[in-house]
């Protein structure tokens, strides 16, 4: 059983989709590019193979609207924020002395709530590509071949794996670029993105040293400790001494909360925000400037 919905796609265009009653599983069909997006419940995918069924559902309005949080919100094709609460103005890229690459599940591409696209944004170099069980896109392999790169997968140790854990990218002397590649997905995605590749399985795999407790309040995390994708790629950089990348990457990520916050409660935006006012003098080309998170942002505020 499933039902019909049309709603307005990130670029602005009117789009059909359908969805299975317990609204976990949603297909939808883009009315110009019939670009598929989704997972597909059998029912929906049949019916929506239709390209006249799915101009039918366009044309309608729906009869139930899709209920999910925000999908109906005019976005800033760039950071999925609203207009009001686009942060595109503080988007600063650094090169840092590593570069990610985020191997995302189909899920998670089109959530605003997704963190991934802050490292995009900021760290220069960085790949967002969307994982397949079987096949590994050929831009994946192309960096996991490249003789600059030394790419290890972040994931916590476990006694399986053990021969594969390291303590540190590259040792002292290896001219090779750290490429850390990042499972972007919920923590069960990201486990089943580690344990079902195939082609990663005799990547080296690295673990964050230091627990820390996520700053992220967006999501409901599934365990203490859990950090978000961007926490992540941070820690990572502060990890292998990068602070100035990890600072740059920890302002621009509390802009994020800030404005999504923002958006969320329709709350009114801080305009002098310690991270913002980083954000504009290293936009501005200015020197010596620091951020230090944990000043910038007591955790008191982030409730
Ligand atoms: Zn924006």
């Amino acid at each position: 059983m499933v039902q019909a919905f049309s709603y307005i796609n990130l670029k602005g265009c009117y789009c059909a989709g359908a969805y299975s009653v317990d609204e976990t599983c949603i297909f939808a069909v883009d009315q110009q590019s019939c670009e598929k997006v989704g997972v597909r419940p059998a029912a929906a995918y049949s019916l929506l193979l239709s390209d006249e069924v799915a101009m039918s559902i366009a044309c309608q309005p729906p009869r139930r609207p899709f209920q999910a949080r925000g999908s109906r919100m005019v976005r800033c094709e760039n950071c999925l924020l609203t207009p009001r609460t686009c942060i595109c103005d503080f988007r600063h890229q650094v090169s840092a002395q590593a570069r990610f690459c985020l191997l995302t599940h189909r899920k998670e591409f089109y959530k605003p709530t997704n963190t991934g696209r802050l490292i995009e944004h900021t760290i220069a170099g960085t790949e967002v590509l969307e994982w397949s069980r079987l096949e590994p896109c050929e831009r994946l392999l192309r960096l996991l071949a490249d003789p600059s790169l030394a790419a290890c997968i972040v994931f916590p140790p476990a006694p399986d794996y053990a021969h594969r854990m390291i303590s540190q990218p590259v040792m002292e002397g290896d001219p090779r670029t750290p490429l850390f590649i990042i499972l972007d997905g919920t923590w069960r995605q990201a486990r089943r993105i580690f344990r079902h590749s195939d082609y990663l399985s005799s990547l080296p795999v690295i673990s964050l040293q230091q627990a820390s407790n996520s700053r992220y309040h967006l999501r409901k995390k599934i365990e203490d400790n859990q950090l978000c994708t961007a926490e992540v790629a941070i820690a990572m950089l502060k990890q292998i001494g990068d602070t100035t990348s990890a600072q740059a990457l920890d302002a621009y990520f509390d802009v994020f909360n800030e404005h999504y916050r923002a958006s969320r409660l329709n709350r009114p935006i801080c305009p002098d925000q310690p991270a913002k006012l980083y954000l504009q003098a290293l936009r501005a080309g200015e020197s010596g400037c620091t951020y230090d998170q944990s000043t910038a942002q007591p955790e008191s505020d982030m409730a």
